[in-house]
């Protein structure tokens, strides 16, 4: 029987899922092996059943990226953090460092909307728009938030690494990935 997996994009930049298109024509074995859930690949926006494995890019920067997060904790049997964004934060924390004030998240909006060099807002409008999910005090790795499995670092992780790392998921062995694929310097 297929295995079941889900995909999701919370502070991320893609890069990662399209690292997986990297695995080339192995992704013929791959939808032999598994069947995508929840995912931008099939862009099913929510979860259809329990998944055995969720692969989560990017980590959390507002409330929507935790929901998304819960959620994928609650329906996945193995959660796994897939790049730096997910395991440390990545790019995004560095917002992190814009915390010389009492109020770090409107100092980094400030700095984002009306302070920066290249800034042209002359109405001095940071969005605010209900629509928006609110942003978290700072950004949150994976960890952080939930229990996290498994995590592959790199950014992006190589299509190798990913297809090496999901075979060896689904066989039930992860720590039978070779030394090599998981070395990064
Ligand atoms: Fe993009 Fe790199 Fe973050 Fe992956 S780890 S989401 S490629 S910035």
């Amino acid at each position: 029987m297929k295995k079941r997996i889900a995909t999701v994009s919370l502070a991320g930049c893609f890069g990662c899922h399209m690292s997986l298109l990297d695995i080339d024509e192995r992704i013929l074995e791959l939808v032999k092996l598994v069947e995508f859930d929840r995912s931008p690949i099939n862009d099913f926006k929510k979860f259809r059943a329990r998944c055995d494995i969720g692969f989560v890019e990017g980590g959390c920067c507002n409330e929507e990226n935790v929901h998304t997060l819960r959620d994928f904790r609650k329906n996945c049997d193995v959660l796994v953090g897939v790049g730096q964004c997910a395991v440390m934060g990545g790019l995004p924390v560095m917002r992190n460092a814009i915390m010389h004030s009492d109020d770090p998240l409107r100092e980094c909006l400030e700095t984002a909307y009306l302070n920066s060099p290249y800034v042209y807002n002359p109405a001095n409008d940071i969005p605010n728009d209900p629509a928006l999910p609110l942003i978290l005090d700072k950004v949150y790795t994976c960890s952080e938030v939930v229990k996290m499995d498994y995590h592959i670092p790199g950014c992006p992780p190589s299509g190798d690494v990913l297809w090496q790392t999901i075979v060896a998921l689904l066989s039930g062995n992860p720590s039978d990935l070779p030394g090599e694929i998981i070395k990064f310097d």
